[in-house]
C-alpha cells in the first residue's frame, strides 16, 4: 500500500461538562487527527495526547510536530503497512502516542482495502463490551454522589473514582455507603508516594475493584510493595509503556491487573503484544481511555473485545463527554458499547461536524 500523503487535522471540540484531573483542568479536548491517504482507502488515527503533559510528558503540540518533522517523513511516498510504522520510527524513541495515530491511519486504510473490521483483525471474540464510566474530581460530595448517581442509572456497569493524597477515603467511602453494591474501583495517576502507603491500605474495606496507578510511573518496587500489603488488586496504568515494561511489572510483582491504552504503548499492535502477555501470565487487563472522540473510541472498542480483557474498560458513551461526536455517536445498550463491524475502525468522521470544529489541517507529502 502506497502512502501518497499523510493528513494533520487538529479539532477542538467542546467537552459537555469541565474534566479534573490532578493534573489541571479541560474545558475543551484539542484533539489531534492523522488520516492517511493511500493509492486505495484512506484511514484515520486520534492521537491521544492531552493539550498538556501530566498524564504523560506527551502534549497535542509536541505530538503533532514529531509527526510532521520525524514520524511522517520516514513513511510517507513509500510501501507501508501498519506493521512497519513502528520499526521505522523506532530511531525516534518515545512520543507513542505520536505514533499510534498514525500507526492507526495506516492500519485502518489496510484493512478497508482489506474489507477487514480492526475488531476481526484484532482477534476479538465479542460484540459487544461493558461500559464503565471514570469520575474526575468534583467537588463538593454531594455534587460528586450525585453524578455517579446520573451513571448509575445509566446503566454503567463500573464507576471509577479518582483520588489523590486527602482525597480518597472520605470521597470513596461515601461512595461505597450510597452505593453499597456498584462495581468500583479507584485511579490516583502516580499522586502518591511510596510513605502514603498506609491511605492505600486502608481502602481495603470499601472492596474496591483495583486500585490504579498510587505511585509514580517509574517506582515500580513501591507499587510491588503496596501489592504485597493490600488485598485490593493493584493496576499499573501509566507504569506500562510497552510490552517490554509490563513483562519487567509483572516479573517484579508491581500490579495483577493492567488497564492498557493502546495510546501510551505507541499503538494497537503492541497493545495486542500487551494482551497476550497479560493473558499468558493470567493477568486480567482492561482498555483505558483517554477521552477520545468516536475514531479513538471505535479503536477501543475494538480492543476491549479481545478475550483477555474482563473488566469493563473506560469506554463510556459519546454523550459522556460531547455534546455531538466526530462520528456517529457511541450509546450505551444495557451497559455495553456495540463494537463496529465495518471494515477497518468501521467508522468514519461526519464531514459537517469535522468542517466546523477543524482548527487547522496540513497535508505532508514526500516532494
Ligand atoms: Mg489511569
Amino acid at each position: 500500500m502506497k502512502l501518497e500523503a499523510v493528513e494533520l487535522r487538529r479539532v477542538s471540540i467542546p467537552l459537555r461538562e469541565p474534566w479534573r484531573t490532578a493534573h489541571g483542568v479541560l474545558y475543551e479536548r484539542d484533539v489531534l487527527l492523522v488520516r492517511a491517504l493511500t493509492d486505495g482507502a484512506e484511514g484515520w488515527g486520534e492521537c491521544g495526547a492531552l493539550s498538556e503533559p501530566g498524564y504523560s510528558p506527551e502534549w497535542v503540540d509536541g505530538a503533532a510536530e514529531v509527526l510532521r518533522r520525524w514520524l511522517v517523513p520516514g513513511v510517507v511516498g513509500t510501501d507501508v503497512n501498519a506493521e512497519d510504522v513502528g520499526p521505522r520510527c523506532a530511531s525516534i524513541p518515545g512520543h507513542q502516542m505520536a505514533k499510534a495515530a498514525l500507526e492507526t491511519a495506516v492500519l485502518d486504510a489496510e484493512l478497508r482495502n482489506a474489507g477487514l473490521s480492526l475488531a476481526a483483525f484484532l482477534g476479538a471474540t465479542r460484540n459487544r463490551v461493558p461500559a464503565g464510566v471514570a469520575v474526575g474530581f468534583i467537588e463538593p460530595l454531594p455534587a460528586l454522589l450525585a453524578t455517579v448517581e446520573r451513571f448509575v442509572t445509566e446503566g454503567y456497569a463500573r464507576v471509577k473514582l479518582k483520588i489523590a493524597p486527602g482525597h480518597d477515603l472520605g470521597i470513596v467511602g461515601a461512595v461505597r455507603k450510597r452505593f453499597p453494591h456498584i462495581a468500583l474501583q479507584v485511579d490516583a495517576n502516580g499522586a502518591y508516594s511510596p510513605d502514603e502507603m498506609d491511605a492505600l491500605v486502608a481502602l481495603d474495606p470499601f472492596d474496591l475493584l483495583l486500585l490504579e496507578q498510587p505511585f509514580p510511573p517509574d517506582d515500580l518496587l513501591a507499587h510491588a510493595a503496596l501489592a504485597r500489603r493490600a488485598r485490593t488488586p493493584v493496576c499499573l496504568d501509566e507504569s506500562i509503556v510497552s510490552a517490554d515494561s509490563a513483562r519487567v511489572a509483572l516479573a517484579l510483582g508491581a500490579c495483577s491487573v493492567v488497564n492498557i491504552k493502546a495510546p501510551r504503548v505507541g499503538g494497537v499492535l503492541e497493545a495486542r503484544r500487551i494482551h497476550d502477555l497479560c493473558v499468558a501470565a493470567d493477568v486480567p487487563v482492561w482498555c483505558g481511555g483517554m477521552l477520545e472522540t468516536g475514531i479513538g473510541r471505535a479503536l477501543n472498542v475494538a480492543l476491549a473485545a479481545l478475550p483477555g480483557f474482563t473488566l469493563p474498560g473506560d469506554l463510556s458513551a459519546s454523550d459522556r463527554y460531547y455534546e455531538r461526536d466526530l462520528t456517529e455517536p457511541f450509546v450505551l445498550d444495557d451497559g455495553c458499547l456495540n463494537v463496529p463491524t465495518g471494515a477497518g475502525i468501521g467508522v468514519v468522521p461526519n464531514a459537517d461536524v469535522l468542517l466546523e470544529l477543524t482548527t487547522s489541517v496540513e497535508t505532508i507529502t514526500a516532494d
